[in-house]
């Protein structure tokens, strides 16, 4: 008796598996690991640079800048083994070689849905490739300014916050500064931008993770932008023994001062920071995209 009845019990439990699996499987266009109630950042390692992979809650994606040049490859298998083949929000924070590097690539390799660039130029090869990839996929700029909405549903707002103003001399200071906010969570992305274009902003920049700005130089993060921000997490995207001395030791004691947990790619490689919407937690260690371990 008590056997049938445990024969019962594994049998409603295998079907209530097939069950499952089926409906798994019908959802073929969501990503295969993907938790849609979390929001999970990847401060990707790509050395000298910046590039930093969000899977949103829902199932979209979001990539802010893509490193160096030649991680083209390295960065679009990393997104693809998360289970993405289309980047539904691209920002280029600003056109320097070390955040658009591997943008082209990018472009050529995977499916975009919106693109989003501050609206200065220049004449480097690299951002003129760039351009020649987006415009050949037939493929629209959007101006990354200060106001600028790409996300507003119930569960995220993502928002340009910066910049405010253009200054066609400096490049660091046109970065698009990016906010995102999921349920009691936020995050603040600063490209390279300086303190005069970090001071300028008017929105609300509270957030609890900080990418730091300018991969951590004394120029870009200062103690009235820390006390805008007051970050519990501090990311800074770098490179090993690099030629600019970054992380500077002022932005350090300043970060240090305010108790954020710093963390560093160049030491911690991909960093992923994750958010359920009210508790948020770090993992580091990930795959480097420059030594590929
Ligand atoms: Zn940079």
């Amino acid at each position: 008796m008590r056997k049938s009845v445990y024969k019962l019990i594994v049998l409603v439990m295998i079907s209530c598996l097939l069950l499952c699996s089926c409906s798994v499987t019908i959802n073929e266009q969501s990503p295969p690991q993907k938790d849609s109630n979390t929001l999970s950042v990847h401060y990707l390692d790509v050395g000298q640079g910046d590039s930093i992979f969000v899977e949103l809650p829902g199932g979209s994606s979001m990539l802010i800048d893509a490193g160096v040049s030649r991680l083209g490859e390295s960065i679009t298998s990393y997104i693809s083994s998360l289970g993405y083949d289309k980047i539904d929000y691209l920002i280029a924070t600003h056109p320097h070689a070390d955040h658009i590097g591997s943008m082209a690539y990018i472009v050529d390799n995977m499916d975009i849905g919106e693109i989003y660039m501050p609206k200065v130029s220049t004449n480097t090869k690299t951002f003129e490739s760039l351009l020649e990839s987006i415009s050949s996929k037939g493929l629209k700029i959007k101006t990354a300014s200060a106001g600028v909405n790409i996300i507003d549903d119930e569960q995220i707002v993502a928002d340009i916050v910066a910049p405010v103003k253009i200054d066609d001399d400096e490049l660091n200071n046109c970065s698009a500064v990016i906010k995102i906010k999921f349920k009691n969570t936020s995050f603040l992305f600063t490209g390279d931008a300086e303190k005069e274009e970090l001071e300028d902003i008017t929105a609300d920049i509270s957030a609890d993770v900080l990418k730091v700005g300018h991969h951590g130089s004394r120029t870009s993060t200062g103690k009235k932008f820390l006390a805008m921000v007051n970050p519990e997490i501090a990311v800074i995207s770098l490179g090993k023994d690099n030629d600019y001395g970054h992380p500077h030791k002022n932005t350090i004691k300043c970060l240090n001062k305010i108790n954020a947990e710093i963390y560093r790619t160049d030491k911690d490689g991909t960093i992923i920071v994750t958010s359920d919407g009210q508790e948020i937690s770090v993992q580091t260690g990930g795959i480097s995209m420059v030594r590929g371990e």
